[in-house]
């Protein structure tokens, strides 16, 4: 058990979250480009203080210097966040821009005073603050990525002091630069980006579990209310076509009353498997209510109604076999289905154009797809 959910884990790390995932993941990055532009501007406090309690000259420049670069930055990503179509780096550019940004700063404060550079307290832990603010990207990949960059250039602002700048170690503020003391703070990011992948995971599978239905594995109607729109806005710029179709099983009741509430459960996990089957990559099946489903196609209306009808010629010929002896029972589906643009350009029209003509296929007799009214 825990093993797989350490090899899930590692999958993550590789893998391009799903679209619901992105789509979460880009509400945290305007999120994340609003807050670094306040963060930045409230962090200007730090040289500011550094000025006003007459520290080092220097110190203050180095500050004012790393601050005004990255509020300068994070205007820059908070504009392309705001975009309707942000690029999918995006995320991997901010994050490794708030590192490089605290690095800056580390590097500038090494420059002047080698051992500030490695035993600098406040500016190493903004180090942690990036990395935590990952987080709200919903990407393993780029916590992973954040982090791995803060471990690679604090070890070369190490590599500097302690190489370069060796007869230079200590000093009254910050002590000496050790290696010893180096180590552990980059032992440190690295448990702390561990620690916060982990978090992102677990928030991952939370969301999963929250959008998919929990008998048939299916995603559920909540899936449905975020990603249809989404589908409907990507076939608008695209201009393509985007089908939709309703499906209920006829006489579903039935084998309830018949053969119990448990063997309708296993009859409804059937038929999701035999849909299942028939189903190609770029088809979507969700469970939208008891015995409903709603299809997604980006096909146009002919051929939707012709994978359809396969998919109920399939159904209706794979009968379920309830087991404990009892004979095997057909069962049936109808469904209506409606496309974008012909029969509407909006979820509600679209699933209402469908229902209708659902609903007339089930007056019609049952057991069959109806794609014009
Ligand atoms: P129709 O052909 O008109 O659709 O007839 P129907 O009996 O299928 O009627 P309707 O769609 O209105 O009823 C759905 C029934 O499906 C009600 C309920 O008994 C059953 N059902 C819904 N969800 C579940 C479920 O999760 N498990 C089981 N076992 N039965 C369910
Ligand atoms: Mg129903
Ligand atoms: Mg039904």
């Amino acid at each position: 058990m825990l093993k797989q959910r350490w090899i899930d884990f590692y999958h993550a790390s590789k893998e391009r979250p799903d679209d619901i995932m992105l789509e979460i993941g880009a509400g945290g990055e305007l999120l994340v480009a609003n807050v670094r532009v306040g963060f930045t501007a409230f962090l200007f406090l730090i040289p500011l203080a550094s000025f006003l309690f007459a520290e080092d000259a220097y110190e203050t420049f180095a500050g004012l210097t790393g601050v005004s670069v990255g509020l300068l930055l994070s205007f820059y990503w908070l504009a392309l966040s705001k975009r309707e179509n942000r690029p999918e780096w995006l995320t991997f550019a901010t994050s490794s821009s708030d590192i490089s940004c605290v690095s800056l700063v580390l590097f500038l404060l090494a420059y002047y005073n080698p051992s500030a550079g490695t035993n600098s307290v406040i500016a190493w832990c903004c180090y942690l603050l990036c990395i935590l603010s990952t987080a709200m990207r919903n990407d393993v990949r780029v916590t992973l990525f954040a982090g791995g960059m803060a471990c690679l250039q604090f070890a070369l602002i190490v590599f500097y002091v302690l190489v370069i700048r060796s007869n230079d170690l200590f000093s009254i503020e910050y002590g000496t630069a050790q290696l010893s003391n180096s180590v552990q703070r980059i032992i440190l990011l690295f448990i702390f980006t561990l620690s916060t992948a982990l978090i992102v995971f677990r928030m991952q599978n939370l969301v999963r579990i929250s959008g998919s239905d929990g008998l048939t594995g299916l995603p559920n109607r909540m899936y449905l209310n975020r990603r249809v729109p989404q589908l409907i806005q990507q076939a608008k710029l695209d201009n393509h076509h985007l089908s939709f179709a309703l499906i209920d099983l006829d006489h579903f009741k039935q084998i309830n009353d018949d053969l119990g509430h448990q063997a309708g459960d296993a009859a409804l996990c059937h038929v999701v498997n035999v849909l299942q089957s028939v189903l190609h990559n770029d088809e979507m099946l969700m469970r939208i209510g008891g015995e409903e489903f709603l299809y997604v196609s980006p096909f146009s209306t002919q051929e939707t109604f012709n994978r359809l009808e396969i998919m109920r010629q399939k159904v209706a010929e794979s009968n379920y076999s309830p087991g404990n002896g009892q004979a095997s029972r057909q069962i049936t589906l109808s469904a209506g289905t409606a496309s974008y643009p012909e029969d509407g350009c909006d979820m509600s029209s679209l699933l209402r154009c469908a229902d209708l003509r659902l609903n007339k296929a089930k007056g019609n007799g049952r057991n069959q797809v109806l794609a014009h009214d």
